[in-house]
């Protein structure tokens, strides 16, 4: 049994899919040792157990619904609902998320647990929608914490170490609508020159290239929210760019058919927030990721240093996406003290061939203390002592977890070789 992108074999032989609540509680109380797993699209093996004989367990099989509370203002959500269902249930109702990643295929507490972001300098990571959490702790009771409690920001982003989550509740706002297009060809001085306001001249903006002209960037999505307010500039501005006339894949020259509709035609945010369209595979199907986050102020500096640094990676990569996130408190978000520049790179899927591209694409970051996306590929200089610097909350997330799971039932090796628990 794999991950999405194949590269992970899991250590269990089998995904266990509870059909009620009790019967994944007693299956969880009974467990040694227990970890639950979402769609699949981690890149490493965040997911995995230790032992085959360990439970490795879905919420696929619950039962529950999507559940607006209009007073509120919240929804509470199954954790393993997708993006895809969630979105177009929520705008059916008249409700929307403040943003989405570029993928709707993944479930709300996968996409939590890892720090799953989009773009948008004025919005969070998609764990920063969410206003409470319940899960099945190690001995089978569940808890649910929320905003205000005093350990609820380690209780979300939390690596699937501390329960099986079996709902969420996430902020709500009304729908709206996005109209999003693409720039072509952007000259690269944009970036170095005036990168933090081209991130923030729509409500989401993704910039992506394969550095294979260093001069210019291959393109811009810009998602703008239509009549609504809450975007900052002008978006008759073209940034020394081409308006694309025809709708574009992220790697320029791909078919463009998986890709959310472009050219300014007004649709559903959560139709045009994600990249993909939730009926297509995503990105390119044969690949891994890494993504590296960095202070969002450091751009000017280093794009010309990537770029210079691009023949010893640009022959493994696919494409490379930048874009912005907005702060949050959480203890084990990449995000604290941001705002932050994501740096992203979609690899060949040969990790041989990645290896040598990513340690020199690593090599340029290191010079502002990357944090790397929990999901995604890194190399080996992530260990538990530059975790410990980049997370200075994280003895109190390790205290949460002694209390929730006092017989480490939920730390799998990720979690035990980066010291998170
Ligand atoms: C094509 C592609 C595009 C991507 N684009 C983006 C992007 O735009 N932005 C971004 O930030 N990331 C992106 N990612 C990475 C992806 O969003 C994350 O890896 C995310 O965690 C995947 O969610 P999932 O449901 O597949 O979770 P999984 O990979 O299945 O699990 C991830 C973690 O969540 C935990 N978990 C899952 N369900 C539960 C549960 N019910 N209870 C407790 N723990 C649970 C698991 O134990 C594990 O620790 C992309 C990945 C792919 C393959």
């Amino acid at each position: 049994m794999r991950n999405w992108a194949g590269n992970v074999t899991y250590t269990a032989t089998e995904v266990a899919e509870p059909a009620s609540l009790p019967e994944l509680q007693e299956a969880v109380a009974a467990a040694r040792r227990v970890r639950a797993t979402g769609s699949g699209h981690s890149f490493n093996d965040v997911v995995d157990v230790v032992a085959a004989d360990d439970l490795l367990v879905s919420t696929r099989g619950l039962p529950g619904e999507v559940v607006v509370d209009r007073d509120a203002g919240l929804v509470e959500v199954p954790g393993r609902t997708t993006y895809a269902d969630l979105g177009a249930s929520l705008h059916r109702d008249g409700w929307a998320l403040p943003n989405t990643g570029s993928l709707p295929h993944i479930s709300v507490a996968g996409a939590a647990a890892t720090g799953t972001h989009g773009s948008g300098v004025g919005n969070g990571c998609l764990a920063s929608a969410v206003a409470a959490v319940e899960l099945v702790r190690a001995d089978g009771e569940l808890e649910t914490l929320r905003e205000g409690d005093p350990e609820f920001p380690g209780a979300v982003l939390s690596l699937g170490s501390l329960g099986v989550v079996t709902r969420l509740w996430l902020h709500l706002q009304p729908t709206y609508d996005v109209a999003q297009d693409v720039l072509l060809d952007v000259p690269s001085d944009v970036v170095v020159e005036r990168g933090a306001d081209l991130l923030s001249s729509a409500w989401s903006v993704s910039l992506f290239t394969r550095f294979s002209d260093p001069s210019r960037i291959d393109s811009v999505w810009r998602k703008r929210r239509v009549g609504h307010g809450g975007d900052t500039g002008d978006a008759t501005e073209t940034w020394g760019g081409r308006v694309a006339e025809t709708a574009v894949h992220p790697i320029v020259g791909l078919d463009a058919s998986a890709a959310t509709e472009q050219l300014g035609v007004p649709g559903p945010w959560h139709e045009r927030l994600p990249h993909f369209r939730a009926a297509f595979t995503p990105s390119v199907g044969d690949e891994l990721q890494s993504e590296f986050f960095v202070p969002l102020d450091v751009l000017g500096e280093l794009w010309p240093r990537l770029v210079e640094a691009s023949p010893e990676f640009r022959d493994a990569l696919q494409v490379s996406e930048i874009r912005a996130i907005a702060p949050d408190e959480m203890w084990l978000s990449p995000f604290r003290g941001g705002p932050m520049l994501a740096v992203h790179f979609t690899w060949v899927s040969d990790l041989e061939v990645v290896r040598p591209a990513l340690a020199a694409a690593e090599r340029v970051l290191a010079a502002y203390d990357p944090r790397p996306h929990w999901g995604k590929v890194y190399g080996p200089w992530w260990d538990t002592a530059r975790v410990a610097a980049a997370y200075p909350e994280l003895p109190r997330f390790q205290a949460l977890g002694e209390r929730l799971d006092p017989e480490r039932c939920f730390v799998n090796r990720y979690v035990e070789r980066l010291g998170v628990r």
